[in-house]
């Protein structure tokens, strides 16, 4: 438990340690990274440091098991908690709920502040709570913290976060969680000190995996870790049955569409996305689509070295024999119509159909 357990950018995180050593930590940190780099895992981690009862010794670190700790951490599946939180306010008479801004806290001292639903951004309502709580000095804690899971601020929310992060109290720091630094104000990002979480080169997270997933075979491990690009997150989330399921569809697809001979497997295949099972089933087939047709371009262009599905090379290859780069780019712009079909609630099974009939090789 601690610091050990996060994965990947230990320079970061060792000079994000030092400067709490040093009593010289930033009071307002942008932490940036692609999703599943492990951002909010981090904000929750120094939380539990700057707070913890019983740190063990060296570089400041936290227990996991004190009072502090324990109720902190009780926010790390953030997920859940922000789902209780909606449901809550569901529950609300129409009139409270309307004024009932969503917050996550299970602990006095420490605040997390997702965007608000249904528009999915920080609203005034919820800044406005942190200007009310942050001068007050921690109850039982040693640092107020404030954790922004996402920047997606509404202007007077961001309006009213400036101020505050224009002179944050000695006691207290707000993260500010992004994929994007270049969404926020430039007078936001310039009072933050940016920890950046860079992705983990494939074949490091591929032995991370190997650790925490050893019922995967290596192929697998080595799959996933380049669909998740380089976050531990991702990969340790990764559905790899369901992706499994859907490859082995979306080669039947292609396959079909570049040589136009029997339709039978096709048709076998494009039955099952009838729309019955629920639009996801098709969004992941055609994201591995789209990832594959990805990794054709990569073969086309002599570059086998970034191909994601290492584990189909074999099948790539024959496929990557028969097409060139004008039936990628209509294959690519052919899924665009199916998404587009989708939204218009099309039939997904003829829409496919339709996407692998047109990219057949003239007769
Ligand atoms: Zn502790």
């Amino acid at each position: 438990m601690g610091f050990q357990d996060f994965h990947g950018n230990s320079e970061t995180v060792s000079r994000a340690r030092e400067m709490l050593a040093a009593a010289r930590f930033p009071h307002a940190v942008l932490v940036a990274g692609p999703n599943g780099a492990g951002k909010y895992t981090l904000a929750q981690m120094l939380a539990k440091a700057m707070n913890c009862l019983a740190p063990p010794a060296g570089l400041p670190d936290f227990c996991g098991r004190c009072a502090n700790c324990l109720r902190i951490a009780q926010a790390d599946d953030l997920d859940a908690r922000f789902a209780e939180a909606v449901e809550a306010r569901e529950a609300l008479r129409e009139a409270d709920r309307k004024d009932t801004r969503i917050f996550v806290q299970t602990h006095p001292d420490v605040l997390i502040v997702p965007p608000d639903p249904p528009q999915r951004l920080v609203k005034v309502g919820q800044v406005r709570r942190v200007i009310e709580t942050i001068y007050f000095r921690p109850g039982e804690g040693r640092e107020r913290v404030y954790i922004f899971p996402a920047t997606a601020f509404m202007k007077e929310a961001a309006n009213a976060l400036l101020k505050v992060l224009e002179e944050p109290p000695e006691y207290a720091t707000l993260f500010l969680l992004t994929e994007n630094a270049g969404e926020l104000l430039p007078t936001m990002r310039s009072r933050c000190v940016t920890f950046a979480l860079a992705p983990l080169p494939a074949a490091e997270l591929e032995a991370y995996l190997a650790k925490q997933r050893p019922q995967w075979s290596a192929k697998q491990r080595a799959l996933v870790a380049r669909l998740a690009e380089g976050a531990v997150g991702r990969a340790l989330a990764f559905d790899l049955a369901s992706y499994t399921r859907a490859r082995e569809d979306a080669l039947t697809i292609l396959r079909s569409a570049s040589s136009g001979d029997d339709h039978t497997p096709l048709f076998r295949v494009t039955e099952t996305y009838r729309g019955g099972e629920g639009k996801q089933k098709t969004e992941q087939l055609l994201r591995t689509l789209y990832s594959l047709l990805e990794d054709l371009l990569f073969l086309r262009s002599g570059a086998p070295e970034l191909v994601r599905n290492t584990d189909a090379a074999a099948e790539l290859n024959a496929l990557a024999a028969r097409v060139d780069f004008a039936w990628i780019a209509a294959a690519a712009q052919g899924l665009n119509e199916v998404e587009r079909g989708m939204r218009r609630n099309l039939l997904q099974s003829l829409s496919l159909d339709a996407f692998a009939v047109s990219l057949e090789p003239a007769k």
